[in-house]
């Protein structure tokens, strides 16, 4: 048997990190069963589902490394739920409602008010085909609703462990509106059994769906699949994410020169409880792979702690890794070992390769020493030794060491009070640079 998964979005919106996690543990969890990973839109919401979305979504998957194998639509897919539906209102389990929306909060009120779980009461069962045909000459339309099986349905869920939800607390689910759309709750499930999804790995969200869908899919005859459902999760400070999506977009994260793996690693071990660090494939984060390692608590997703991850993954990085990717003309590995170590994104890479081979502009404040410094230069060619001697004649000629010498130079030479080791940028920056940046400010 093939292991399948899929990731569901409903292309009404943007990525966010919340859904990357879950398409991550999907994806991941394909990789290591050497099984499949769709991409299914739920856009069965025509209004709010756009083709603009799909395409972004689309999109910020390729960008972060989720490769889909095959991909559905299940507004192609309606006249499968159709057949699906038919089957289920031949065998009584689908049956038509009447009530309007005002209707059904009055009736809520009133369970809540007399102390009753607010749960429909099944009064459309009792109607008769007349009393039916004669709802429908008023101009009223059905909706649809499952008739639930009264019973505790139980499942191992792969994250949670041992669920159970006691179906006689719930409401018979409305599978199919007035106007003839799907409610997401079939159309998933018909997907499911057609598609031969075996796992379905989704938000927590979708606990309490499980119960009537697990009935669902035994009532269309179908393998019910293993479910495992993710924790959801949350801000740094407990709060929900979904309040901060705007921030926290894949698009976001991406114009933030996050690297996809960073994201990749952060994600696949955020709530695991293994040490947060940077991979440099793919390949290190499958065999680790175990949604048992997840609970039910749901982790707190830190973007400084991503920042973290994302400045690691660059210090650790070979400059063959990235040669391709960097932009500014002339970085060697030379230059990318020596300021590696300062990045905090790539695009970083630009300001350190102006510094080296560009003109910036540099403060010169103590203008005594700078001119010193200048006459102190020695010839090319320079190497790795060239700042310690240059700068110990710099000490022998006017007794400043240390910071109060160091300082001053830095800020000559890079314009900036931080940065990485002076030894390996002096050789970088060159002499000529280097002695028009003490002598003039800039260079
Ligand atoms: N479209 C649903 C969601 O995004 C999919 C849930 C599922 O995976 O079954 O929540």
């Amino acid at each position: 048997m093939t292991v399948r998964v899929r990731f569901a979005p409903s292309p009404t919106g943007h990525l966010h990190v919340g859904n990357i996690f879950v398409a991550l543990h999907n994806w991941l969890f394909a990789r290591k069963e050497a099984g499949e990973f769709l991409l299914r839109f739920d856009d069965t919401d025509l209004q709010r589902s756009t083709a603009e979305f799909a395409e972004a979504i689309r999109r910020d998957l390729t960008w972060v490394g989720l490769a889909w194998d095959r991909e559905v639509s299940q507004s192609q897919r309606i006249a499968v739920y159709d057949a699906a539906a038919e089957r289920l209102k031949t065998s009584e389990r689908l049956y038509p409602c009447y009530e309007t929306a005002e209707e059904l909060a009055l009736k809520r009120q009133a369970q809540l008010q007399s102390g009753r779980a607010p749960v429909y009461d099944r009064a459309a069962l009792a109607l008769s085909a007349a009393d039916r045909a004669k709802l429908e000459a008023e101009g009223r339309l059905p909706h649809w609703r499952f008739r639930l099986d009264l019973k505790e349905v139980r499942w191992i869920d792969m994250v949670r462990g041992p669920q159970h939800i006691d179906e006689a607390s719930q409401s018979d689910p409305v599978l199919i509106r007035e106007d003839g759309t799907y409610l997401y709750t079939l159309p998933s499930v018909v997907d499911d059994i057609d598609l031969g999804v075996t796992h379905v790995i989704r938000g927590a969200d979708h606990v309490t769906n499980t119960g009537a869908q697990i009935q669902i899919y035994e009532a269309l005859g179908g393998t019910v699949p293993r479910f495992g459902h993710l924790p959801l999760l949350k801000g740094k400070g407990g709060e929900e994410l979904s309040k901060r999506i705007g921030s926290l977009s894949i698009g976001e994260l991406r114009a933030a020169g996050i690297e996809p793996l960073a994201l990749a690693s952060y994600l696949a071990r955020l709530g695991t409880g293994d040490p947060m660090k940077p991979v440099h494939s793919w390949a290190e984060l499958v065999p680790e792979h175990n949604l048992g390692k997840l609970g039910a608590a749901s982790p707190h997703f830190d973007r400084e702690e991503l920042a973290q991850i994302n400045a690691r993954l660059l210090h650790e990085t070979e400059f063959k890794e990235v040669a391709s990717r960097i932009a500014a003309g002339g970085v060697d590995e030379r230059l990318w070992n020596a300021v590696r170590g300062n990045l905090q994104k790539l695009a970083d890479i630009e300001q350190w390769a102006r510094i080296c081979q560009g003109e910036i502009l540099t403060r010169t404040d103590d203008v005594d020493l700078t001119r010193i410094a200048a006459a102190e230069l020695p010839p090319e060619p320079w190497n790795d030794e060239t700042w310690k001697n240059w700068t110990g004649a710099i000490t022998s000629a006017t007794g400043k060491k240390g910071k109060a010498l160091f300082q001053p130079l830095r800020q000559a030479l890079t314009g900036l009070d931080h940065g990485p080791e002076m030894r390996l940028l002096l050789p970088l920056i060159g002499r000529a640079r280097a002695s028009a940046r003490l002598l003039r400010g800039k260079g």
